[in-house]
């Protein structure tokens, strides 16, 4: 019987083997999808909290395509308003970190490999079973593989192949009737390090610099999205210019769009007996504040530190649950919270309430020791 057992080799499941590596802790990692074949489109947006993590274990200096964001310029559409942060402001080189899925889960598998971690990929678990002294997964080969810890870091998607009892239903779910439509533009003046947090009534909308473009994030109401998504080229290009505006001029380029309706999905870490939950598979968020993948890679980092605290005899008992689940509720609670706000003060054309968010801009504009709260968060979650 293997002592901790991983259900998936996304960002957050890799991580969480190779933290385990670092406590001298040996996972089994399963992964649905074979070896090398990523093909999401998706963009990231590292935290310099990440960075740290990923620098702990050896892969920082791995990854290619890495573009620092320096300034964050934060407006609403049709109101007052802006407030700019800088990293130079927070004392860091960075104040996050723009870089293609593909590549953070491409440098991942090879630290997986080169630490020797058994990793099966093209296996997918399709149920576990819980019970007090072990937990049972049972893969889609027909094999049975039993652990003292099963960590489900699947993103999400066992709700559509598991059982109840490992795959609870969410505690707390918002449909925020958004799509978000990305793809990657280029404009018509160089981004310079600098990314766009830009508000509307209809839903945030966000550039990322990314290489010598930039990652666009163009959130509307589910119709207005497909239509969006499906213009032309070069339609496509004057709408997100009537949306976004001119402070990077034109735009002159867009690859082909996608399309991913946002919810917010709070499932929590305590799953059943010695199966916990941990990245997307426990809280999917808006990827307003790019905050998903930074709080699930906190979840793997912290999950791991505990487990080489715990006696191995006490790996995945209750006890242990319980600290993990008590020590990341303020990290995971104050981070859905702050983007659940952002969305929902943000996205509508209320009076009042445009009025307070110009005041709210100005008033983080005017104020450093705002600003520096507001960083630290973005930088390094709820307990910044
Ligand atoms: C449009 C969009 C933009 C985003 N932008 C940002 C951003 O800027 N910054 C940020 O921090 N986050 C962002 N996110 C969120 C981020 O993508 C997720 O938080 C992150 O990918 C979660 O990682 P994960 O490892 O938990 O899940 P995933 O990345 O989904 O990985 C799960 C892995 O588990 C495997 N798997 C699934 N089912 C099984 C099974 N039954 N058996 C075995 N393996 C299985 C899958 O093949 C996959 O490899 C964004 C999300 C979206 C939708």
């Amino acid at each position: 019987m293997s002592s901790v057992l991983i259900v998936g080799a996304g960002p957050v499941g890799a991580v969480c083997a190779l933290a385990l590596q670092q406590q001298g802790i040996a996972a089994q990692v399963l992964e649905a999808q074979p070896h090398d074949t990523r093909t999401d489109t998706r963009t990231l947006a590292l935290s310099h909290g990440a960075r740290l993590i990923l620098d702990r274990l050896g892969v920082w200096d791995t990854l290619d395509a890495v573009t620092p964001i320096t300034r964050i310029h934060i407006s609403q559409r049709g109101a007052l308003g802006v407030a700019r942060l800088a990293a130079g402001d927070a004392g860091l080189p960075a104040l996050g970190y723009v870089l293609p899925y593909a590549a953070l889960t491409r440098a991942l598998q090879h630290a997986l490999t080169v630490s020797h971690i058994a990793v099966e990929y093209g296996v997918a678990v399709e149920c576990i079973d819980a019970a007090a002294d072990a937990a049972t997964v049972h893969a889609a080969d027909g094999r049975s593989l039993a652990a003292s810890l099963v960590v489900v870091a699947d993103g999400g998607r066992s709700g559509r192949t598991q059982s109840a009892a490992t795959a609870p239903l969410p505690k707390f779910e918002r449909d925020y009737e958004q799509t978000a439509v990305v793809c990657e533009v280029e404009t018509e003046l160089p981004h310079a390090n600098r990314a766009f947090e830009r508000f509307t009534p209809q839903g945030p909308a966000a550039l990322l610099p990314k290489d010598d473009r930039y990652a666009l994030v163009w959130t509307a109401s589910h119709a207005d999205a497909e239509h969006i998504a499906g213009l032309p080229d070069a339609e496509f290009l004057a709408a997100l210019y009537r949306h976004f505006g001119g402070r990077q001029g034109r735009f002159l380029a867009a690859s082909p769009r996608k399309t991913f309706p946002l919810k917010l999905a709070y499932t929590g870490s305590i799953a059943a007996d010695r199966v916990v939950r941990i990245g997307n598979a426990a809280q999917t968020l808006h990827p307003v504040a790019g905050q998903g993948f930074n709080l699930g890679l906190r979840d793997a980092w912290e999950l791991a530190s505990l487990c080489g605290d715990t006696p191995r005899e006490a790996l995945g008992d209750a006890a242990m649950f319980t600290a993990y689940a008590r020590g990341r509720r303020v990290d995971v609670i104050g981070g859905l919270g702050f983007t659940d706000f952002l969305v929902r003060v943000f996205s509508n054309d209320i009076g009042p309430l445009r009025h307070a968010r110009g005041l709210g801009l100005l008033a983080l504009e005017a104020l450093p020791p705002l600003k520096n709260f507001v960083a630290r968060r973005m930088i390094f979650g709820a307990r910044g």
